[in-house]
């Protein structure tokens, strides 16, 4: 079976438990040989320091490290410290994102991610590897797919080397948005975010804020099983696995895991997938 790079994104820990769990995960991950591993940001500091020190950490491991960034209410001196301590420690990827708006976007001068990302070319040159933020289903605060793409192409040419999608168990959403994408000449990688799939309740909550469309048919079964947290998992291992293959053989050129720092649900699908 055919094989395409691979990353894990983690959540940044709150508490020094949380932090251990993370490394925990990582190093059981770190079998599939990940192309790079991220930690997400709380914007307006929520989980900041957080994130930062859950960069560092795994910065000591043998697998490059992409910490997210987004403004918030950080001003841009703060941004830009933070940007050479992760120079300091020969961080070269990273996420740029405007942040969730309940996450607090405070007193920032910037509105939007694609400001973010000229700022850090602005003050880093080329250092970072930046990956960027898609949404083949739309984000809920476009207007219109034209201005979705628009503003997509304004942040590409901001100076984004990849992207990253939000997650979706829709196909077909996202290899439309790849034709979109080249027929803007939109041009750099485009790796789908896979979230796999272990119970409805928390699924439901991430997909009513990102806007992520579960399809009637996967939420029908979902619903059916109940409690039944096994026949769940085994359902949704399957989803994803044929939503995965699907992809790969329709020419992605990568998978982003969103793990929520658990081992296992990413675990058994790339098993299946053969890694
Ligand atoms: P933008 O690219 O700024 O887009 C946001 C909206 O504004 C879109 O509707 C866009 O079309 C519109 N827009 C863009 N430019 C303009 C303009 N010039 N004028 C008018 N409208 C414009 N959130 C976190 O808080 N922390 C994380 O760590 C995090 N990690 C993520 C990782 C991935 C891979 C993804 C897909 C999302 C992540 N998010 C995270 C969520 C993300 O912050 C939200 O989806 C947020 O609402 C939008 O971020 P963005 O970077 O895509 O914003």
């Amino acid at each position: 079976m055919s094989q395409v790079p691979i990353s894990f994104e983690f959540s940044a820990p709150k508490t020094e438990e949380a932090a251990a769990a993370l490394l925990r995960s990582q190093d059981r991950l770190a079998v599939f040989n990940p192309e790079y591993v991220s930690v997400t940001y709380g914007a307006g500091g929520s989980t900041r320091d957080g994130t930062k020190e859950a960069a560092l950490a795994l910065g000591q491991t043998a697998v490059p490290v992409a910490p997210h960034l987004s403004f918030g209410g950080d001003t841009k001196e703060t941004i830009s410290a933070l940007l050479k301590e992760y120079q300091k420690a020969s961080i070269h990827r990273l996420v740029a994102l405007r942040g969730d708006r309940q996450s607090g976007l405070g007193q920032s001068k910037m509105s939007h991610a694609a400001e973010l990302v000229s700022f850090v070319r602005a003050e880093t040159g080329s250092h970072f590897h930046i990956s960027v933020a898609a949404y083949p289903e739309i984000h809920p605060e476009s207007s219109s797919v034209q201005s979705e793409l628009t503003f997509f192409k304004e942040k590409v040419a901001a100076g984004a080397n990849a992207a990253i999608t939000q997650y979706f168990y829709n196909a077909d959403a996202y290899f439309r948005y790849i034709d979109e994408c080249q027929a803007r000449n939109i041009e750099l990688p485009i790796v789908p975010g896979i979230m796999p799939i272990t119970n409805l309740k928390g699924l439901r909550r991430f997909s009513d804020i990102c806007g992520a469309d579960l399809p009637r048919w996967m939420v029908k079964r979902l619903e059916d099983f109940g409690d039944d947290t096994d026949a769940i998992k085994g359902f949704g291992t399957d989803v994803v696995t044929r939503l995965c293959q699907r992809l790969i053989d329709g020419g992605a050129p990568g998978l982003h895991f969103y793990t929520l720092n658990l081992s296992k649900p990413s675990a058994r699908i790339l098993k299946n997938l053969g890694y």
